[in-house]
């Protein structure tokens, strides 16, 4: 198959690692064809794994007002934890069925070698939308490489080149809520049907949405209580322990990406741009996917 590559340039100045203003030259990015071509090699090597069955008797949790309320308190007595207690917490109180979901960012790489060495068995899982970066993927082997996990690539129903025939082209383009939909929330919640609880990367200082995100609650959307390790870290929290430790993270944020989703979808920063996330769904009102925000309707405010 020949690859069409679509050359977008973008000058930027980036914050990059060290947190130091510095310019970037001019990014050419190849994308379209040639990344869906080398997606789907690494598909074929990182085959899925698929979910972990639960044992018999397996119930999902209710949120009774008693869990809420010990929900409640267990994240006022977290406020201060560090992000290795807090992950300490949810494995003594919810493994095996703890999960954590991944998009291989700065946070997750973070989550991941602290996981490592404190119950490196948890199920990991990746939103493989079909539509990711290579760059993304490649972390995925030099995490396992590194640390011994292996995140496994959730995949949705349809591989994309079926879910573009049936909807007449990329949906990304015309209804990218239902394509996130689609492809990411429908398959976290497959995975929180086997599950109690998850956890996630986000930060409080990322958003507007994710300002009030608590260290530990209840996920109405995904019937999960929902733990978050680094709610209280900082951006530069997160980049020094990442040069600290060395640990492997997406190599596209050193060419202006700090935040990265699927390739449609995202875009390096610009010059004078300071929201980390205003290269994601550039020119739309959408800023999440939905797997962090409360609505549950099916594909509004996703
Ligand atoms: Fe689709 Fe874009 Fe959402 Fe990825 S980020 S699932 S390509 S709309």
């Amino acid at each position: 198959m020949s690859a069409v590559p679509c050359q977008m340039e973008y000058p930027v100045r980036y914050a990059g690692v060290s947190g130091a203003s510095q310019p970037v030259p001019p990014l050419k990015l190849a994308v379209l064809e040639s990344e869906t071509v080398s997606t789907t090699a690494h598909a074929q090597r990182a085959a899925s794994r698929g979910l972990p069955k639960p044992a018999a008797g397996f119930h999902r949790l209710e949120p009774m007002s008693e869990l809420l309320e010990e929900l409640q308190a267990a994240s006022q007595r977290l406020e201060s934890a560090s992000p290795e207690e807090i992950i300490a917490w949810g494995v003594e109180r919810y493994a095996p069925y703890l999960t954590m979901a991944t998009a291989f960012g700065p946070e997750g790489c973070v989550i991941l070698s602290m996981l490592a060495r404190i119950a490196p068995e948890t199920y990991v899982f990746n939103l493989e939308t079909g539509y990711q970066f290579q760059e993304t993927l490649d972390v995925r082997d030099r995490i396992a490489e590194r640390y011994g996990i292996e995140v496994d690539l959730l995949r949705p129903e349809l591989p994309i080149e079926e879910y573009e025939a049936l909807h007449g082209g990329p949906l990304y383009r015309t209804n990218p809520n239902q394509c996130c939909f689609d492809r990411k929330i429908k398959t976290l919640q497959r995975a929180s049907q086997v599950m109690h609880a998850w956890m996630s990367g986000i930060r409080r200082d990322q958003s507007a949405d994710r300002a009030q995100a608590p260290i530990i609650g209840w996920d109405k959307k995904f019937g999960l209580v929902k733990i978050s390790p680094l709610a209280n870290w900082t951006k530069q929290d997160v980049w020094k322990r990442i040069t600290d430790e060395n640990i492997p993270y997406n190599p596209l944020h050193d060419q202006g990406y700090p935040s990265i989703g699927c390739w449609p979808c995202t875009r390096a920063v610009e010059v004078g741009e300071t929201d980390e996330r205003a290269g994601r769904w550039s020119g739309l009102r959408k800023t999440e996917c939905g797997l962090h925000t409360i609505s549950e309707q099916d594909g509004s405010g996703i």
